[in-house]
């Protein structure tokens, strides 16, 4: 299952965080997931992550972004420098399908999947559903699904091709 997701990355005039203090993630019952640094140095500029059951009320193709943007704004002004701190440009971007969605029962999906396709030796699955969102898992389980082609077509030919 995959939800929407709305993204903004918002340079200001003078910098929002401080070196120390670079990200605020907020809990399911806030609009914004997160607002954080776009970078170690850039202090100014800021990526605020829209998701959640709280986003999904307000977030869609039809968002008018600067008035995100300004909600944005005004959750984090109370811990981080930016009330009248001048906003100098912005991309925006709304994404559906955005971020997958894991059910409490999502290992019986993959056992699922796996019965069936995990036979087939030409077939190596990777993606976010499968190892976890995160860019590193997904990087772990494209790197499972080449191990995968290359043992059951090098190493193991005898076994049956689809
Ligand atoms: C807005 C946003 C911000 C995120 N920020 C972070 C972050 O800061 N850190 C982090 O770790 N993760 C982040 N994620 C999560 C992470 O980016 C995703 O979980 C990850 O990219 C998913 O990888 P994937 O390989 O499953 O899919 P994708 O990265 O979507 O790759 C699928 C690829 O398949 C291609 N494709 C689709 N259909 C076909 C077809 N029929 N034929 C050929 N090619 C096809 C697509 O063009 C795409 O290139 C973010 C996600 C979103 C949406």
């Amino acid at each position: 299952m995959y939800y929407p997701v709305a993204v903004a990355v918002v340079k200001y005039r003078n910098d929002i965080f401080q070196s120390d203090l670079r990200a605020m993630i907020f809990d399911n019952s806030s609009f914004l997931s997160n607002a954080g640094a776009y970078g170690i140095n850039d202090l100014d500029l800021v990526r605020y992550t829209f998701s959640g059951v709280a986003a999904r009320k307000l977030i869609s193709s039809e968002t008018n972004s600067e008035n995100l943007i300004s909600i944005a704004e005004k959750i984090i002004e109370e811990y981080f420098n930016v009330k009248g701190n001048k906003r100098e440009d912005y991309v925006y971007r709304y994404l559906d399908p955005g971020l997958c969605a894991y059910s409490s029962y999502h290992y019986k999906l993959l056992q699922k999947i796996e019965q069936v396709l995990g036979p087939f030796r030409n077939i190596g699955l990777t993606g976010d559903y499968w190892r976890g969102a995160s860019i590193e898992a997904c990087f772990r389980s494209a790197e499972e699904a080449v191990q995968k082609l290359i043992y059951m077509n090098d190493i193991a030919p005898e076994h049956e091709s689809c």
